[in-house]
């Protein structure tokens, strides 16, 4: 493999045994630029078009071009699907309307009343909301584990066990789970699937490490530009992916032409973004490392990072999200997220824009206080979305933002 400016191996082929023989020497770059996006072939455009039709006309009963109803098939959402599931080198994808589509499609399309999830403790909120709150109305448990922990993960696995649910790097606190690892414990008949939205098909491929599924939110770095919503589901596993475009068409979670179109152009340029994302963050975390109003930075990394060496292992990088304390406590964390002027106080991450919030009310407003305070996420915890303005700028907005808050909430005043 071919490294990248800071060493990293290159991803740059499919999945073994794929049968797109050319394309495997095609770099991650090329694939996002290339793949499902041949010019139009009944007009030549370059770029693929944005198929705005709910439906298509037919040559005769049952006779028509591969497509008949847009929540069945669109062709901008198919060359989406491919192009997706190339960077992931995965047979397959289904796109859906949001992240959370995609959650849903990637577990309800095959659980059953009476199965059982095992999931990352430390998850996005909003698949805890969906795994603690509304999957229990349809006779589906989950129990929350501590899965960098794989002797309490083993333990929570039971017979009617089917789905193990693995975010990594986890959110908020970027811990590193070992997908090769948590594969390994499944029993016949159980699905890993790994939420990647973090870390990008750019540094991690979960199906590689052994995981079944991989699912993203692709208004995240794969849209990159904070305007679309979206997700993507990925297996190689003909039947499941089966039981996904089914359940995508039963169901019709579907994105819509223009939202398909957006995430196909923000993705081309996935590589580069990453890059930028990823020494930014850099920059930022060993900025933060070295003030004294932070107690902790988490960022996979930095050498002190307590799962660096295992990010090192099953990442090619470290990705663009940093969280930390603020050593003077909540007062100070927010007074410090709302003294930023380039960090953009809001919900979300993976843009070109810089993004500050608070997850103890913002992405975590949905999981209970108690369980919050269990999972380490207190209300001294901020969490950065590390954008790609020039990395000066960012550290000058964050020195000024901390050197306000130590004024406004007087806890340095010596200073
Ligand atoms: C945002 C996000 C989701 C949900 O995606 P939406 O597009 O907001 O529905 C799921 N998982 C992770 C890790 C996310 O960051």
């Amino acid at each position: 493999m071919p490294n990248d400016a800071f060493g990293h191996p290159q991803p740059n082929s499919r999945t073994e045994g794929a049968p797109e023989a050319a394309v495997a020497t095609r770099g991650f770059a090329t694939r996002a630029i290339r793949t499902g996006q041949d010019p139009d072939r009944t007009t030549g455009a370059t770029i693929v078009p944005v198929y705005q039709t709910a439906t298509f006309t037919q040559d005769a009963v049952g006779v028509h071009k591969g497509f008949d109803y847009s929540r069945s098939g669109n062709p901008t959402r198919s060359a989406l699907e491919a192009q997706l599931a190339d960077l992931e080198s995965a047979k397959f994808a289904v796109a859906y309307g949001s992240g959370m589509a995609a959650a849903n499609g990637a577990s309800f399309s095959f659980l059953r009343a009476g199965d059982h999830i095992v999931a990352t403790k430390d998850l996005y909120g909003g698949t805890h909301r969906l795994f603690a709150n509304v999957f229990p109305r349809y006779g589906i448990t989950t129990t929350f584990v501590e899965m960098c922990d794989l002797e309490e993960t083993r333990a929570a696995i039971r017979d009617n066990t089917k789905l193990i649910w693995v975010e990594t790097p986890t959110n908020p606190l970027l811990k590193i789970i070992d997908i090769a690892a948590i594969a390994a414990l499944k029993r016949p008949g159980q699905i890993v699937a790994v939420d990647n939205t973090f870390a990008t098909p750019y540094w991690q491929n979960p199906l590689a490490l052994g995981a079944d599924v991989v699912m993203h939110s692709t208004t995240k770095y794969l849209g990159g530009h904070s305007d679309v919503i979206g997700g993507v589901v990925m297996t190689n596993d003909a039947d499941l992916h089966q039981q996904f475009a089914y359940q995508q068409n039963a169901v019709g979670a579907v994105p819509g032409p223009w939202d398909a179109y957006l995430v196909i152009r923000g993705s081309k340029t996935l590589a580069l973004r990453m890059r930028e994302h990823e020494r930014n963050a850099h920059a930022v975390a060993a900025f933060l490392e070295s003030r004294d109003d932070v107690s902790v930075v988490y960022y996979p990394g930095l050498a002190s990072h307590q799962h660096h060496e295992l990010a090192k292992k099953q990442m090619r990088g470290f990705g663009g999200i940093v969280s930390f304390r603020h050593r003077a406590g909540a007062d100070a964390a927010l007074a410090f997220a709302k003294s930023t002027e380039l960090f953009n106080l809001a919900t979300s991450l993976g843009g070109v824009e810089s993004l500050v919030c608070s997850p103890w009310t913002m992405t975590h407003g949905s999981v209970p206080p108690e369980q919050k305070i269990a999972l380490g996420i207190g209300q001294d915890l901020v969490r950065l979305s590390v954008g790609i303005e020039d990395a000066p700028d960012l550290i000058a907005d964050l020195t000024q933002a901390l050197d306000r808050a130590r004024v406004s909430t007087k806890v340095f005043a010596s200073v």
